[in-house]
C-alpha cells in the first residue's frame, strides 16, 4: 500500500512504528502471522496434523452419540469428516499458506470466508447447509491448531502493530504482553478498559479507524501516533525520524517528571492532596513506587482474571496479590475493589452471560450478590489479607443502600466461616462504595452514612449521566467530563461526603487529566487516584495552583443552588408568566414584518 494517513482518535498516548499484524476474534481469536520461507513446510505439516486431530474428534463425537442422537445428526458428523478429508478444502488452505507465507490459522480463516461467500452467493438450499458444516469444520481445525496461544509474536523478531476491529481488555493484556508495540483499532473510546490497559502497558492506541480491517495492511509498516490520533501507513523517512525524536523527547520528559517524586503533593497555598495510584496489573506496583504514590486508590481486582481466564484465581493466589498491594502501599492504605465483572469486562470470557445490554445488566455488586459462589473466595481472601495491613475494600456499581447492607452480611458470613475454620483474618477493614451511577450520586448522602469512605468512578458516572457509551467512537466527542450536569453531580457528592465526614476520592480517568485538575480541586476534592503514568504530571500541575482562586471559578452558575424565593416573589413571577401567555409581547419585541415588505 502507498503512503496513507488515517485519522482516528488517540486513546492511549505515545508513538511507535511496527509491522501490521491482523487480529480477528469474530469466532475465535485469529491472528495473521507472516512466516519465513523455511518455515512453510512445517506450517503445512502442522495443518495436516490438526486435520487428523479434528477428524479424530469428529469420529469420537459420532461414536459417543450413537444411539442417543437421531440419524440426521450422524449424517452431519459424517459430512464434516468428509469435508476434512476433501483435498479441495485442505488443498486450498495449504496453497494459501504457501502462496501468502502465513500461519495455518489465518489460512483456514480466509479460505472459510471465501468459500462461505461463494456458497451464499449461489443461494442453493443444500449448499447453504454446507456453510454451517464449513464453519464447524474451520472452528475444529483452528482449535486443533492451537490458535493464538500457539504463537508468540516475539518470534517475528520485529515490532508488531496489532490491527483489529475491536479488542477486549483481556485480549489487550495478553497480546500487549506478547510483543505488540501499539494497537490500531476500528472501535473504542479513551475511557474504555482496553484503553486503560493499553496505558498501563505503555502502548499507544489509535481507535475510531473505520474500515481499517478492510485494507490490505498485512506486514505493512505502520506508525501509530496516539498523541495526534493518526496512523501513517508506510511512513516516509522524515516521518519515522520525527516519531523517533518525539519518543526520545517523551522519555526525557518522563525522566524529568520522575524528579517530582520527592516533592510534596500540595498546592501553592499549602493544601495537601493525597495522590494515589490506580493499579490494573500487579507489575505496575513498581512504577507506583517510582512515582511516589501515596498508596493504591483503586485496584481493579477483576483483572486478576486476565491472568487466569477462563479459570478463577484461587483464594490463596488472591491473598498473595492483596498482601503485595498492602505491603507496597505502606504507610498508606491499599483500596481493593471487589471484582467489577460483567458489562463489557470479561463477561464474554468468564461468565458466559448473554445480555442484550450488558452495561445496564448484571455487573459490579449486582453480580456479586447474584452469583456469591464466584465471590466467596474473594471475600475470604480480602478478610485474610486484611489481617496483615491497612486494606480497604470498595464495592463497584452501587445503586442502593440495600446492596451495601447485603454486601456487609456477605462479609460477616465469610468471616464467621474463617473463624470457625480457625483461619487468621480481620473483619475490621473500612468498607467503601463507588459512586459511579447517577442514582448513587443523587443519594450519596444516604450511601455515605452506610460506609466508611466513597470513591467517585467518573468513567461510568459520565457514561451513565450523559448516556454516552465510553467504548463508542461515534459518540466520543459527547463524552464530556466538564459537562455542567457532571460537575453539579460532583459538587453534590463532595458536599455529601463532607457532611457525613467520610473520606472521598476520585479514581476515574478524569483524575489523571491535568486539564481538569483545577476544576476538581476547586470543587473541594483532595484525594485523587490516577494511573502511575499520569501521577507526576498531576502533581506538577496541582503544585502550580491556588485553591481559593479555583473555588471562585467553580462557583459558576452551574454549580450554584437555585435561589430560594419568597412566596410573594413566586406569585409575582407566576402572574408575569400568565400575562406573557395571554398578551401581545411588550418592549423591544417587534411584530414580524408582513411578507413582501
Ligand atoms: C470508573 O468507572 O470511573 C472506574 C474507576 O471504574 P472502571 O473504569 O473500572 O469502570
Ligand atoms: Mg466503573
Amino acid at each position: 500500500m502507498a503512503r496513507t494517513e488515517l485519522q482516528g482518535q488517540g486513546i492511549s498516548p505515545g508513538v511507535r512504528i511496527g509491522c501490521a499484524v491482523s487480529f480477528d476474534h469474530a469466532a475465535d481469536e485469529i491472528l495473521r502471522i507472516p512466516i519465513v520461507a523455511d518455515a512453510v513446510e512445517g506450517e503445512v505439516a502442522r495443518l495436516h496434523r490438526a486435520a487428523e486431530a479434528a477428524r479424530g474428534e469428529l469420529e469420537t463425537l459420532r461414536a459417543d452419540s450413537r444411539g442417543h442422537l437421531p440419524d440426521e445428526l450422524h449424517a452431519i458428523f459424517e459430512a464434516q469428516e468428509l469435508l476434512l478429508q476433501d483435498r479441495s478444502l485442505l488443498g486450498r488452505i495449504e496453497e494459501r499458506i504457501r502462496m501468502r507465507q502465513i500461519n495455518a490459522e489465518w489460512a483456514v480463516h480466509r479460505v472459510e470466508q471465501d468459500l462461505r461467500r461463494q456458497f451464499e452467493d449461489l443461494d442453493v438450499g443444500h449448499l447453504r447447509e454446507r456453510v454451517d458444516d464449513l464453519r464447524d469444520v474451520a472452528r475444529l481445525l483452528r482449535r486443533a491448531l492451537g490458535g493464538v496461544e500457539a504463537h508468540d509474536l516475539a518470534e517475528l523478531g520485529r515490532d508488531v502493530v496489532l490491527v483489529a476491529r475491536d479488542l477486549t481488555p483481556s485480549e489487550a493484556v495478553r497480546l500487549g504482553r506478547k510483543g505488540v508495540c501499539a494497537f490500531a483499532l476500528e472501535t473504542g473510546g479513551p475511557t474504555s478498559h482496553t484503553a486503560i490497559i493499553a496505558r498501563s502497558l505503555h502502548l499507544p492506541v489509535v481507535a475510531g479507524l473505520t474500515g481499517l480491517t478492510d485494507l490490505s495492511l498485512a506486514d505493512t509498516p505502520l506508525l501509530v501516533d496516539g498523541d495526534r490520533g493518526r496512523v501513517l501507513v508506510e511512513p516516509d523517512p522524515a516521518e519515522r525520524e520525527e516519531a523517533l525524536a518525539r519518543r526520545r523527547a517523551g522519555d526525557l520528559h518522563a525522566r524529568e517528571m520522575a524528579a517530582t517524586r520527592s516533592l510534596p503533593a500540595e498546592t501553592r497555598d499549602g493544601v495537601a492532596i493525597r495522590l494515589m495510584v490506580n493499579i490494573d496489573l500487579i507489575e505496575e506496583l513498581e512504577e507506583a513506587r517510582q512515582v511516589g504514590a501515596a498508596g493504591v486508590g483503586l485496584y481493579r481486582s477483576e483483572f486478576l482474571y486476565i491472568e487466569k481466564s477462563p479459570e478463577l484465581p484461587s483464594e490463596d493466589e488472591q491473598v498473595d496479590v492483596y498482601r503485595a498491594l498492602v505491603d507496597a502501599s505502606r504507610p498508606h492504605p491499599a483500596i481493593i475493589r471487589t471484582f467489577d465483572l460483567g458489562g463489557r469486562k470479561l463477561a464474554r470470557e468468564v461468565l458466559e452471560t448473554q445480555e442484550e445490554n450488558p452495561v445496564l445488566g448484571l455487573r459490579g455488586v449486582r453480580l456479586t450478590l447474584a452469583r456469591p459462589e464466584i465471590f466467596r473466595h474473594q471475600i475470604r481472601a480480602l478478610l485474610r489479607a486484611a489481617a496483615g495491613g491497612d486494606l480497604w475494600v470498595m464495592v463497584p456499581m452501587v445503586t442502593a443502600i440495600e446492596e451495601i447492607r447485603a454486601f456487609r452480611s456477605f462479609v460477616e458470613h465469610a468471616a464467621d466461616e474463617l473463624t470457625a475454620e480457625g483461619v487468621e483474618h480481620s473483619r475490621d477493614f473500612p468498607l467503601g462504595a463507588m459512586i459511579e451511577v447517577p442514582a448513587a450520586a443523587v443519594i450519596a448522602d444516604r450511601i455515605a452514612r452506610e460506609v466508611d469512605f466513597l470513591s467517585i468512578g467518573s468513567n461510568d458516572l459520565i457514561q451513565y449521566s450523559l448516556a454516552v457509551d465510553r467504548n463508542n467512537e461515534h459518540v466520543a466527542h459527547l463524552y464530556q467530563p466538564h459537562h455542567p450536569a457532571v460537575l453539579r453531580m460532583l459538587r453534590g457528592i463532595v458536599d455529601a461526603a463532607a457532611r457525613a465526614d467520610v473520606p472521598l476520592s476520585l479514581c476515574g480517568e478524569m483524575a489523571g487529566d491535568p486539564a481538569v485538575t483545577p476544576l476538581l480541586l476547586g470543587l473541594g476534592l483532595t484525594r485523587l487516584s490516577v494511573a502511575p503514568l499520569a501521577l507526576p504530571e498531576i502533581k506538577s500541575r496541582l503544585r502550580s495552583l491556588e485553591v481559593p482562586t479555583l473555588r471562585r471559578v467553580t462557583e459558576r452558575p452551574w454549580a450554584r443552588r437555585p435561589r430560594r424565593r419568597s412566596a410573594a416573589s413566586r406569585r409575582r413571577r407566576r402572574r408575569r408568566a400568565d400575562r406573557a401567555l395571554t398578551r401581545e409581547p411588550r418592549g423591544t419585541l417587534r411584530r414580524p414584518r408582513e411578507p413582501g415588505c
